[in-house]
């Protein structure tokens, strides 16, 4: 199972305290994670052992996920979104939205649809 997990400027704090409660889940062999750039590097900081990091949001990291998301590549979406923040990558975080609708993905954006999420997949490991 590969997880992505996004998170705004806002939102990165909620998104290392989410991660840090749920580690044991992060780090379960079948699970690999794939985040953008500065997440991905608070992720590696936090203790999840393998993140695959791909281009910051703003410089088309959105837009790397979404090719991996049309790709069949990715389980679940775990995107922290800050609504009450202006982003200059507006179209990409919509493109990725979009594409999650299109390829039928599990999205949560935020810690309590996140928690459910993660709790579906612990208790139907695919
Ligand atoms: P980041 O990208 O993890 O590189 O900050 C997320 C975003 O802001 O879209």
């Amino acid at each position: 199972m590969k997880f992505a997990l996004i998170a705004h400027d806002g939102k990165k704090a909620d998104m290392v305290s989410f991660v840090l409660k749920r580690l044991d889940f992060f780090n379960q062999e079948n699970i690999d994670v794939i985040a953008t750039g500065t997440t991905g590097k608070m992720l590696v900081d936090a203790g999840v052992t393998k993140v695959q990091r791909v281009a910051s949001g703003p410089m088309g990291g959105d837009a790397e996920i979404g090719a991996m998301i049309t790709r069949g590549e990715i389980s679940a979406l775990i995107f922290f979104r800050d609504p009450l923040d202006k982003h200059p990558h507006d179209v990409d975080i919509s493109m990725l939205l979009r594409l999650c609708d299109v390829h039928n993905i599990p999205l949560a954006t935020n810690k309590n649809s996140g928690n459910m999420l993660v709790y579906y997949f612990r208790h139907n490991p695919r």
